[in-house]
């Protein structure tokens, strides 16, 4: 019995009436989804029929569960990679196939909450998840990567189910190149960003921001914070060049940088950061207008590549 219930009864025996119970809703007080148009976890069966009636194309996020600073949810690559999914199915109404929560994350481990696999089961599920939506009738797999540590993993699936099975398969990263170099082209120059560009990656104010559109209520922007990087002092020094977009300098930076700690290149997050944030600049650009701006040009490329590919290949298309 509630409090509310408590004080209804007692009132209404003080009465002489019978109590009238105010009951709680039959339903749980703390669902709140609603009902996603093509998103998997919520259709029935029959809607999964018709669906293949219209379309053989799936999107499948490759999502992780770690750490992402003292501000934002365990879960951000895989909410994140999920909701744009969504986004991207509700206009080009293709399937939406969430199989995994973590993936390989082994570099934050020493964050609380991380969940880490290696990429060698990951590409399993994955793999194996696909076979089955192969023999339902799905025949075409676009694979969404929310998780720069999933890239090489991601590329492996993609070519698994072109080498190995009846499916087509390929990453959106990779699609939507493309489409985004002629958005910008049709912007003229970039969107504006820092005066002065500091370094800005993991759990930093783009991926920031993008939460902040995707999935606002989970994030307690109060306490966000970047922390004093601890770099290696030869990554410390080249950091101005990776900064600037030098692209040996950034290759060689990113091969060294956010690796297990066991690795003993002192480059776990970890190590590099009390916070867990991997950059240094200011929140107060991270803002939902601007991860409505990246969101949205991402999920019309991609709805462009969509489009470009059913017509190379329809669905149906034997
Ligand atoms: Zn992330």
């Amino acid at each position: 019995m509630n409090d509310f219930i408590r004080v209804a009864a007692v009132a209404g025996a003080m009465l002489g009436a019978t109590p009238v119970l105010a009951a709680d809703p039959p339903t749980s007080p703390i669902w709140h989804e609603q009902k996603v148009k093509n998103y998997l976890p919520h259709m029935s069966w029959p809607e999964v029929a018709d669906l293949l009636m219209r379309s053989d194309l799936v999107i499948i996020p490759v999502a992780a569960m770690e750490e992402h600073g003292l501000h934002g949810p365990i879960g951000t690559d895989f909410l994140n990679s999920n909701e744009e999914a969504k986004l991207i199915a509700q206009k080009a109404d293709i399937l939406v196939a969430p199989i995994l929560l973590p993936g390989n994350s082994p570099y934050h481990m020493g964050f609380p909450g991380t969940i880490s696999l290696p990429a060698e089961t990951i590409q399993k599920v994955y793999f194996e998840a696909v076979q089955s939506l192969i023999q339902h009738g799905f025949k075409r797999f676009l694979l969404l990567n929310g998780h720069g540590g999933n890239a090489a993993t991601t590329r492996f699936i993609v070519d698994r189910v072109n080498q190995e099975t009846p499916g087509i398969a390929v990453e959106v990263g990779e699609a939507i190149q493309p489409y985004l170099a002629k958005m910008r082209g049709a912007e003229g120059a970039k969107p504006p960003v820092a005066a002065t560009p500091v370094f800005d990656r993991h759990g930093g104010t783009p991926e920031t921001s993008s939460s902040l559109y995707l999935t606002p209520n989970l994030l307690d922007m109060s306490k966000a914070k970047t922390a004093p990087l601890k770099l290696p002092e030869h990554m410390q020094k080249m950091l101005p060049q990776v900064v600037a977009e030098d692209p040996t300098a950034k290759l060689v930076f990113l091969a060294e940088g956010l690796k297990a700690k066991e690795t003993g290149k002192k480059t776990s997050t970890r190590e590099m950061t009390a916070t867990g944030v991997w950059g240094v600049a200011d929140f107060a650009s991270a803002t939902a207008e601007r991860g409505k701006a990246n969101i949205t040009r991402r999920v019309d490329a991609t709805v462009q590549f969509i489009e470009a590919w059913n017509k190379l290949r329809p669905s149906g298309t034997k």
